[in-house]
């Protein structure tokens, strides 16, 4: 469950690249419309995750509202030239809401997942 979950702002080189392409494409909580602040933490899902790397997730929560977003690891890795790669791969990853925090009323939101694209216009309305 996520609350069992350490999240953390990264540091070193892969968790600073996660953090700013977060800063950059989600600037803003698309379920509290603040500034996130993103904190990450990355969990492998059981023993498949060893072989598939899709079966590790990153999960992202909102400082904020405390909102929790997944998304598989294989939209961020290999590292090879990570800005491109982030950007091309993360797009085509779907992001699921694990939890809507402290914002009820998106309660419904819970278990769906959605594209990037879609988060940013949440963000924006
Ligand atoms: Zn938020």
């Amino acid at each position: 469950m996520v609350e069992d979950i350490k999240f953390e702002r990264g540091t070193g080189f892969h968790g600073s690249a996660l953090r700013e392409w977060l800063d950059k494409n989600l600037p803003t909580c698309p379920f509290c419309k603040k500034d996130p602040e993103w904190e990450y933490a990355r969990k492998m899902m059981g023993w498949k995750a060893f072989f598939s790397p899709s079966a590790t997730r990153y999960f992202l929560r909102c400082r904020q509202c405390k909102a929790v977003l997944s998304v598989a690891q294989d939209a961020i890795v290999p590292a090879d030239s990570l800005e491109v790669l982030l950007a091309k791969k993360m797009i085509n990853k779907n992001f699921k809401i694990e939890s809507v925090g402290n914002n009820e009323n998106l309660s419904q939101l819970v278990g769906q997942e959605h594209p990037l694209e879609t988060l940013q216009d949440w963000a924006k309305k």
